[in-house]
């Protein structure tokens, strides 16, 4: 399982929660995380994917051998990896999985004082949240 999995980047400054799709493939397929105070001088588009500063490494042909297994036709390129969810961030960048924790943690006094405008703040800001990420141009969060 690799459900809400937490993983340090190369230098060990950072962090990001991944998930991955169906449990397909192994935490291990990512070969290494780089945030962007460590990833490497340049990309090597056949195993890596940049995305706004962070470099995702992947085993791809392990991934390919799973993917065989599985009858999944697309090759395992990093960008389908990563775009169709197999081994990716877990929401839209590496660390929602926080954001999304803090806000739930800051709007919770309003629960009992005003559920429907609980609900509301919680709704808004996300999508704000969101735009932010679509705006700073983080991968997952262009498709939405
Ligand atoms: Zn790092």
């Amino acid at each position: 399982m690799c459900m809400n999995l937490r993983r340090f980047c190369s230098c060990g400054r950072n962090s990001a929660y991944l998930s991955c799709r169906d449990n397909l493939l192994p935490a291990e397929i990512l070969v290494n995380l780089f945030c962007p105070e460590c990833r490497p001088g340049s990309i090597i588009e056949a195993t890596m994917l940049a995305d706004c500063g962070w470099v995702l490494e992947y085993d791809v042909d392990r991934a390919q051998a799973y993917f065989t297994i599985k009858g999944i036709r697309s090759p395992a390129t990093p960008d389908f990896v990563f775009d169709a969810g197999y081994l990716s961030w877990q929401g839209l960048a590496p660390g929602d999985q926080e954001v999304n924790t803090r806000l739930h943690q800051r709007l919770a006094p309003l629960i009992e004082q005003d559920l429907a405008l609980y609900l509301q703040s919680l709704r808004s800001e996300w999508v704000a949240h969101v735009a932010r990420l679509k705006a700073a141009g983080w991968r997952k969060a262009q498709a939405t």
